[in-house]
């Protein structure tokens, strides 16, 4: 069971759309996948079809109670798979397990009880550093980084990176990038252009060569609760993400200084 954690403090750089649809397209690929939402804006479980609202038990019970996550657990239009859903109450969360004892284990604790149930775990993070996404990396093998091509994206990264560093020295020694993803790619403006050629000159071959386009039916699904490959399987959205996913699956990636 390998559990990648798709992180990036900077917002809206597309962590979400990455998260639903990589996990997508492995389930159709035949692995059996858990999508975990550990964002309280549960853009992942809405974007799956599944309704926050309706649930009364959430990963918040997981993080804050201990409870076992394979009761929570809800099954998508995906075959093989399933998402463990956030609510609104885990942006409370992040205080309450301030005092809590090894608060920063507490997903991976849980992700453990699930051993060997799936093959890919991919967890969404919100658009923090702080403890959630904290929890994140601690239970994950390796990271993805969404990274949207504008200015300052560099500078975010850095933080970032550190971030990374400081988990491998105290909680995850094991912890490695997985590699960056360029999201919202806009092939007519010079600038995403830019940003790309520095990122690849900084990063080398921790960037993926599969860029994900800026493609307006990839912000139209999660309105539909579907993935790219159900809402319109013939988009550019969605034969970037498959690529990706390619990609992906083939490739070994080297760890991140
Ligand atoms: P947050 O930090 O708030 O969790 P995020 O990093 O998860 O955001 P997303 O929610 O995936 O980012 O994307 C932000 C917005 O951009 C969403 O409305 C999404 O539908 C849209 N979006 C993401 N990727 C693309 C794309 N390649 N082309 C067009 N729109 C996109
Ligand atoms: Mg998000």
């Amino acid at each position: 069971m390998e559990i990648i954690a798709i992180a990036n403090q900077k917002g809206g750089v597309g962590k979400t759309t990455t998260a639903i649809n990589l996990s997508a397209v492995l389930a159709v690929g035949g692995r059996r996948v858990l999508l975990v939402d550990m964002d309280p804006q549960a853009n992942a479980t809405s974007g799956m079809g599944v309704n926050p609202e309706l649930l009364d038990r959430t990963i918040y019970e997981v993080l804050i109670k201990g409870e076992n996550p394979s009761g929570m657990v809800v099954p998508t239009e995906v075959e093989n798979l399933e998402v463990l859903p956030s609510s609104k109450d885990l942006a409370g969360a992040e205080v309450e397990l301030v005092n809590e004892y090894s608060r920063e284990l507490r997903l991976k604790r849980a992700l453990d009880k699930l051993r060997d149930r799936y093959d890919f775990v991919i967890v969404d993070c919100p658009p923090s550093l702080g403890l959630l996404t904290v929890n994140a990396l601690a239970a994950a093998h390796s990271v993805l980084v969404p990274l949207q091509c504008e200015y300052f994206a560099l500078e975010g990264l850095a933080r970032l990176m550190h971030t990374i560093n400081r988990i491998r020295e105290f909680l995850n020694p094991e912890l490695s990038v997985r590699g960056i993803l360029l999201t919202m790619y806009d092939v007519r403006n010079n600038l995403s252009k830019e940003v790309e050629a520095e990122v690849r000159r900084h990063f080398g071959n921790l960037v993926f060569q599969t860029v994900i386009p800026r493609n307006v039916k990839l912000s139209e699904a999660p309105s539909y609760g579907k993935p790219i490959i159900l809402y319109d399987m013939n988009c550019k959205g969605a034969s970037s993400y498959i690529h990706f996913v390619q990609e992906f699956t083939g490739v070994i990636r080297e760890e991140a200084g």
